[in-house]
């Protein structure tokens, strides 16, 4: 698709991977808007950002794991944009936890983790289904992860939901096909903040061994991933319902 002059929600572009594609979908000419739900003065940056790049662009609070939150998302960037085009459910968190370490996962460590990796996603598509239908040739991309496919990764909640938001881009693919195409992107080992705050000092060894095992022998970083996904939206058209690795071949290492 061609994304000049349409408009996109990009979820959790407050920094990292959401960042990195809402400044790459602005630089291709399309409007912005960059969902957060703590950050507001990164995203406002963000924002600014985007918008020195000759688009709209506006920064929008939203807990994408709430329902009404999402329907007042998409309200308002089909008011400031006038339409919408795109959707990438892209916000996730997660807690670290050993996987052998059964006890230290809570029932809110479930909540937290599902509500916002996989309702999150749910709630934006479905609040944005009507939007996207119009558009004539609607786009969602989510930001999966490895973790849903190999079930290694920060916790087994995070793997869980990030294998239920696989399964979740089949169903919504048909749900809302012909118009509108469903696909995600799985990264492995992303360079950031994420996994330097949760890995600490583990952080350099474990980038090191993903580095060695993965045959390309590189990690991602918040760009490479953006590219992913942009490139899913801009290039052929028949492909939807699937998840793509960006991982380094680190899954056939
Ligand atoms: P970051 O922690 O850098 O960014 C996360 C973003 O999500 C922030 O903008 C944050 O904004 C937002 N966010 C968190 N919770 C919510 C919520 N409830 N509602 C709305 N926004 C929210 O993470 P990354 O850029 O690294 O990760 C992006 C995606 O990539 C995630 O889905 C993650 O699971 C996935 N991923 C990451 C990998 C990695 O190695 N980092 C590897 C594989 C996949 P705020 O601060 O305002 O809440």
């Amino acid at each position: 698709m061609e994304v000049e002059g349409k408009a996109a929600i990009v979820t959790g572009a407050s920094r990292g991977v959401g960042q990195a594609t809402a400044l790459r979908l602005a630089k291709l000419g399309c409007s912005v808007l960059v969902n957060y739900s703590a950050s507001a003065d990164a995203a406002q940056k963000v924002a600014a950002e985007a918008e020195a790049l000759g688009v709209k662009a506006i920064p929008f609070r939203a807990n994408v794991s709430n329902n009404e939150d999402c329907v007042a998302m998409v309200a308002e960037a089909t008011k400031a944009f006038g339409r919408l085009d795109i959707l990438v459910n892209n916000a996730g968190t997660t807690r670290f936890i050993a996987h052998h370490d059964l006890d230290a996962v809570e029932d809110e460590t479930w909540d937290e983790i599902m509500g916002v990796n996989l309702k999150g996603p749910f709630n934006c598509t479905r609040a944005a289904r009507k939007a996207l239908v119009e558009s004539g040739s609607g786009e969602v991309v989510m930001t999966s992860s490895v973790a849903g496919l190999a079930g290694t990764g920060s916790s087994i909640p995070y793997c869980a939901s990030k294998a239920a938001l696989n399964n979740m881009t089949v169903t919504l693919a048909r749900v809302m096909a012909p118009d509108v195409r469903v696909n995600a992107i799985a990264p492995g080992f992303i360079d950031g903040e994420w996994l330097a705050e949760g890995l600490g000092e583990a952080y350099e060894p474990i980038r090191k061994s993903y580095m060695s095992k993965a045959p390309l022998g590189r990690v991602a970083t918040p760009d490479i991933v953006a590219h992913a996904i942009v490139s899913l939206i801009t290039g052929p058209d028949l492909t939807t319902g699937h998840v793509i690795p960006v991982e380094g071949g680190a899954l056939i290492g």
